[in-house]
């Protein structure tokens, strides 16, 4: 488990061993032995699949490459997760990424597991034809711990809707005559995928902080007035004016979630930064999104890099170094790039006063100590990053009804589904002194010891 996240499990189960309301049934030495149950099932995952796809290069050559499933706690329902294509990815991440996925579904009553995968390529440096044979032999090589009532895989850095479409097939094929609809998720709409899918992280990162700064705080504000809570403050700071916002990441997730703020107009707030692998674009009036988005379409997902392309496209920007995005003085940070973007070396140059989590893990757990005893609001990864997840779930249920849900009636539901989380930890958040991350995961450890306990696990 990512040290932040098995400390903060850890400080979760402390305190709800603490908590006689909690599981009140269970008491003395068998209380105790149960919460050491529970550490060692959260801190270890139930399986770790490790192959070497063998794979003919169209240059004749063979190459073995690394590939792994990790299948973390299935307590809640299969094991669900996505596959990552990248060059870096090791074993100790993916096993860290699938825990995280077993707390981010018990924490919006996702009826899924975590797992997640791995391909250690740069998918840049295969052909399409590689890349297919590739996709297809992780599914030969895993066939029998995929499916869908086993494990659900999904598409991850480096990978889309086509790898799941030919894994699909590939599934498919192996298992003939078994239901192979929901044995992937991620998947184009015409092979049975969701509407709505590949937008679905970006806008429940945008409505997580809506929410979060908009209604609930617009909503609960004789309450938040009476606490004396650093959080509530820094909320009730922004209530009444425009908030400037800056987004590192402009692909999946970061396009989706400036749009949505971009788009978002009576709110009056302006989306002032984006960036990406190259730069940071900055106008203090707001940039043209729209204009932006329609740029990175046709140019292999990158920013315009110079004032030329610029001039183009009819986009006023000053062009910065990459990092700079994380340094402006704005009033929202939304982080939609890589893991430990902040850290301990660069966090007292951060000013924003909150920050919302799109990548998985983008602050350190100092810099995550340093922010929050500021003040600052930290949307957490496991509550802002989980439309995709949520939406990958309609799409199995779809799968399994083969009856298929407008664009609208996905949103609805996710958002619904989404509020749904929010209620719950917010009043929590604003009302004791931890901060949100940690009143998310102890809501998910909460909810994983309960059924552990009543699957009669905890001995
Ligand atoms: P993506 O590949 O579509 O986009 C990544 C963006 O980050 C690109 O704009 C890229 O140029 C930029 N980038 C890369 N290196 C950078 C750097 N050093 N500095 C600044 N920008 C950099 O990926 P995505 O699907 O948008 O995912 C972004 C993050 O969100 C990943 O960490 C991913 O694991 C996480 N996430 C994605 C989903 C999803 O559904 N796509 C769900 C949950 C979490």
């Amino acid at each position: 488990m990512i040290s932040q996240t098995r400390a903060i499990v850890q400080q979760s189960l402390d305190a709800l061993l603490e908590d006689q309301s909690f599981l009140p049934e269970v008491t003395g030495e068998t209380r105790k032995k149960a919460f050491t149950s529970m550490t060692s099932i959260l801190s270890t995952p139930n399986h770790i699949h490790k192959s070497f796809l063998r794979i003919l290069l169209e240059n004749g050559k063979v190459e073995r490459i690394p590939a792994f499933r990790v299948q973390h706690n299935n307590a809640l329902g299969p094991y669900k997760g996505g596959i990552r294509f990248h060059e870096m990815v090791n074993e100790e991440e993916v096993v860290n990424l699938a825990s995280l996925m077993t707390l981010k579904n018990a924490l919006h009553d996702v009826p899924f597991g975590g797992g997640k995968g791995g391909i250690i390529i740069n998918p840049r440096d295969y052909s399409e034809k590689e890349l297919n044979l590739i996709s297809r032999k992780y599914v030969q090589y895993f066939s029998d711990v995929l499916g869908p009532d086993k494990d659900i895989p999904a598409p991850d850095m480096g990978s889309g809707e086509r790898e799941m479409d030919w894994m699909m097939a590939e599934y498919k094929s192996i298992q003939p005559g078994l239901p192979y609809r929901g044995s992937f998720t991620g998947k184009s709409v015409v092979n049975g995928g969701s509407l709505g899918r590949r937008e679905a992280t970006g806008k429940g990162v945008f409505f997580t902080f809506r929410y979060l700064v908009h209604d609930f705080v617009r909503d609960q504000k004789g309450f938040l007035q009476k606490t004396d809570n650093v959080f509530a403050k820094t909320a009730l700071g922004f209530e009444n004016r425009p908030l400037t916002i800056a987004v590192q990441g402009f692909g999946n997730v970061g396009s989706v979630a400036a749009l949505e703020a971009h788009q978002s107009t009576h709110l009056q707030n302006k989306v002032v930064a984006v960036s990406d692998r190259n730069v940071t674009l900055y106008n203090a009036d707001g940039l043209d999104i729209p204009a932006l988005v329609e740029f990175t379409m046709k140019n292999k997902g990158d920013l315009p890099t110079t004032d030329e392309q610029l001039n183009d496209i009819e986009v006023t920007a000053e062009i910065q170094d990459r990092e700079e995005v994380l340094y402006l003085d704005v009033d929202v940070l939304m982080l939609a790039a890589l893991e430990d973007q902040v850290h301990k070396d660069n966090v007292e140059k951060v000013k924003a006063k909150i920050i919302v989590e799109g990548a998985n893990a983008p602050v350190t757990t100092e810099a995550d100590k340093h922010l929050s005893d500021n003040g600052v609001i930290i949307i957490p990864d496991i509550l802002a990053n989980a439309g995709g997840v949520i939406v990958s779930y309609f799409e199995w249920l779809q799968g399994r009804e083969t009856q298929y849900y407008t664009e609208e009636q996905v949103f609805n539901h996710l958002y619904e589904k989404m509020k749904s989380t929010m209620d719950t930890v917010l009043p929590l958040f604003f009302g004791d002194p931890f901060p949100l991350r940690q009143n998310c995961y102890i809501h998910s450890v909460m909810k994983l010891s309960t059924v552990l306990y009543r699957q009669g696990k905890l001995y």
